[in-house]
């Protein structure tokens, strides 16, 4: 058989060095040359050394498949390349540091994740011929048609019982949900004080669902408006003009059948204002919904949370609540990130101003009541390394204003060196300011901290844009090359960040480590689901990342890193 499989192949490469003579390629060629057609005993001809060609290379093929020697060969290189792969993967340290029992316990998990991958009670939506069944979901599909699905899967529930570590991307104002928020805004203290403000009166169906609304607590002699009124005039900047309407009298008006379902403790009003302050299933994959659309909803879900949770009663009593939330989740350590450019916030009672200094002191006198509480349970180890604050400013402020913002965040930081851990600059990125509009502030800031050997590292919010242009049309505006010159110590998503290879090597020398946003990413429009988020791609480049919630009672949860940590599992293969 070899020898005859020899005396082909010597054929075949012999009849090799006339294939150019009969090639279509050749023939096209030729063509072009002289448009000789060629003739019928040509055709013959070539059509029997076609077939012997055929026959020869058929044999050939045989020949080499029966031969294993080169099979061998290939396994060992593939096997040798995954290896290699994996040694120099993000996870290979944990993986050559793991005890047996941890490897036990990865593959334990990992084999529940793809039994319930496949569990048509949970997702079931598997790669065949017929259409799947409409019940079933992708494992890391849209995160608020997937979220009831999740909540009853053991991955979940193992991802909620291991412990996090740190929380290091949180809003400070949309830790809680809306719900836990409304029985403090009707409480008796609060029922002469709460006012509510529309952007419309509040005179047809539409009406109700156009408005934004927005909270604030006002001394009870404030005049009350009535938004119901087609008089009503929602002008907030005439100071002649008082647009505001006391909480307790828009709930006694409020027409019941115009509010939605909702959680069954609030009322017909507080449902209808928690829909305004949580991203809808419609808001985020509404038909025709854009990126810039859903950006608006957000910053009014945003605005609409301020109000019922900037006020003394409320702030103070919120620090402990989000400890205890924290504490569920298992998170051990929090940066917390308020929005401090208002300066002050009301007491109960609407009489006076709150300041930044006394806030930070309800903030530590409430972590240090919180920490007391869990040392006489002897529960200290739930939370054992408290909270820290990243001072927040919105990066749409002149420069005269951002110059007052990093004044008071050095003050802050000079009396409460233990607490202010940051500075960030936060908003859209897809519209004005760029971080390097406020590089000389930003630098003077630098000198300002190094001077007075104070550390407040910049911890930006940047690279969460598809378009990376810094609110321009100037891709040399991304704030990724200014967060990367201003020594910032991590950045908020980082999305955008695979978009520059020579930024991702200069990221991963200087150690900035990226704080991840999966499910906040997928609601805000940069990718369709978590199985599209480029957390494996980042971490496969090498850079540092961490999960995190960004704004979860926005976003309809309420285990802050529970959520992420499923959606990202979900999304990568490891
Ligand atoms: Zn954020």
């Amino acid at each position: 058989m070899e020898t005859r499989g020899r005396s082909k192949l010597r054929k075949a490469s012999g009849s090799a060095v006339r294939r150019s003579s009969w090639t279509p390629a050749a023939t096209m060629r030729s063509s072009s040359r002289d448009a000789r057609q060629p003739s019928d005993i040509e055709t013959t001809q070539n059509l029997r050394n076609s077939s012997e060609h055929v026959k020869d290379a058929l044999i050939s093929l045989a020949r080499n498949i029966d031969a294993n020697d080169k099979s061998a060969s290939y396994k060992l290189q593939r096997f040798e390349l995954v290896e290699h792969e994996q040694s120099v993967s993000w996870y290979a340290k944990a993986e050559s540091a793991a005890s047996p029992a941890e490897l036990e316990a990865n593959r334990i998990v990992m084999k529940i994740r793809e039994h319930e991958r496949r569990d048509p009670d949970l997702f079931g939506n598997l790669a065949s011929e017929p259409v799947p069944d409409a019940r079933s979901r992708d494992v890391g599909g849209r995160f608020l048609k997937n979220r009831d699905r999740i909540e009853n899967s053991k991955i979940f529930s193992i991802s909620h019982a291991m412990p996090k570590g740190a929380h290091q991307h949180l809003h400070f104002n949309s830790e809680i949900p809306p719900e836990v928020l409304f029985p403090h805004a009707r409480s008796r203290e609060m029922q002469d004080t709460m006012f509510i403000r529309s952007t419309l009166p509040l005179t047809s169906s539409e009406a109700f669902w156009d408005c934004e609304i927005v909270f604030s607590v006002f001394p009870k002699e404030t005049t009350s408006a009535d938004i119901f009124s087609p008089s009503y005039d929602p002008n907030v900047k005439d100071t002649n003009n008082c647009p505001w309407m006391l909480w307790r009298k828009f709930r006694n008006a409020f027409p019941a059948e115009i509010a939605p379902s909702g959680p069954g403790k609030l009322d017909a009003p507080e449902r209808w204002a928690r829909e305004k302050m949580i991203i809808t299933v419609d808001q985020a994959y509404g038909e025709g919904q854009t990126h810039n659309g859903i950006w608006a909803c957000f910053n009014q879900c945003t605005r609409a949370f301020k109000g019922l949770l900037g006020y003394e009663g409320v702030y103070r009593w919120y620090i402990g609540h989000a400890i205890d939330s924290m504490i569920q989740d298992k998170v051990m350590y929090a940066e917390l990130r308020p929005m401090l450019l208002d300066k002050s916030i009301p007491p109960n009672d609407g009489l006076r101003k709150i300041g930044l200094k006394e806030q930070m002191s309800i903030i530590c006198e409430e972590v240090i009541k919180k920490r007391r509480e869990l040392e006489a349970r002897n529960e200290l180890d739930k939370f054992p390394f408290s909270l820290k604050i990243i001072y927040c400013t919105p990066r749409s402020i002149p420069l005269a204003r951002m110059r007052t913002e990093l004044e008071d965040c050095i003050a802050l930081k000079v009396q409460f060196p233990d607490l202010i851990c940051g500075f960030d600059l936060v908003g859209a990125e897809d519209r004005p300011n760029n971080v390097r509009f406020y590089a000389d502030l930003l630098l003077a800031f630098q000198q300002t901290c190094k001077e007075l050997r104070i550390e407040i590292p910049f911890m930006f919010h940047a690279g969460e844009t598809l378009i990376d242009t810094g609110g321009s049309s100037d891709p040399e505006n991304s704030n990724l090359y200014d967060a990367l010159l201003l020594h910032a110590k991590r950045i908020g998503h980082g999305y955008a960040l695979l978009k520059h290879p020579q930024l991702v090597e200069k990221y991963k020398q200087k150690n900035i480590c990226l704080e991840l946003c999966p499910i906040s990413n997928e609601l805000l429009h940069l990718c369709g689901n978590a199985r599209e988020h480029p957390c494996p791609q980042l971490l496969a480049a090498g850079l540092h990342c961490t999960l995190n919630a960004d704004n979860p009672s926005l976003f309809r949860y309420v285990y802050q890193l529970s959520f992420p940590a499923i959606q990202h599992a979900a999304g990568s293969a490891y």
